[in-house]
């Protein structure tokens, strides 16, 4: 993974980032994933500076299943929150960041270019880049003004 972002390490990203991704690693606990088995966390910033944590749910209609992204802002705009200012991807492989879906990268650009962090488990390095960068030319239909 390169050009679209950058590799840095946990211990120098901000607080309130480390913040994040550890409440991503949190989330990622509670994923419901008998069928990949594979688990993954997300953490979302809200602009009011509160946390929505999501996982991934998976279904035996493996269509049904809701990534981990989808979840926590899914939960956020179900609070009334629709301004996010960072958002924390967790998953575990051991060669590489396991970025978001495509479906999961609209569904995030749809509410802004956010900074996003993927990371693992272990803290040791975190990729950063945003939505717009893993998502040129989205689809968009509404300007910032009606949303
Ligand atoms: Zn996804």
């Amino acid at each position: 993974m390169s050009g679209a972002g950058k590799v840095v390490e946990f211990d120098s990203l901000a607080g309130d980032i480390q913040e994040l991704i550890k409440a991503g690693v949190d989330a990622r606990t509670y994923s419901y994933s008998p069928y990949s088995k594979f688990k993954v966390g997300a953490a979302l910033r809200c602009e009011d500076g509160t946390i929505c944590k999501g996982c991934n749910v998976e279904n035996t209609a493996y269509p049904v299943s809701i990534c981990a992204e989808r979840t926590a802002i899914s939960k956020a705009v179900s609070d009334g929150k629709r301004k996010f200012v960072a958002l924390a991807v967790i998953a575990d492989l051991d060669d590489t960041f396991v970025s978001p879906c495509g479906e999961c990268r609209q569904f995030i650009i749809e509410f802004g270019d956010i900074p996003i962090y993927l990371a693992k488990t272990s803290l040791g390095t975190v990729f950063e880049t945003s939505a717009a960068n893993m998502l040129p030319l989205a689809f968009a239909i509404l300007n910032n003004s009606e949303k």
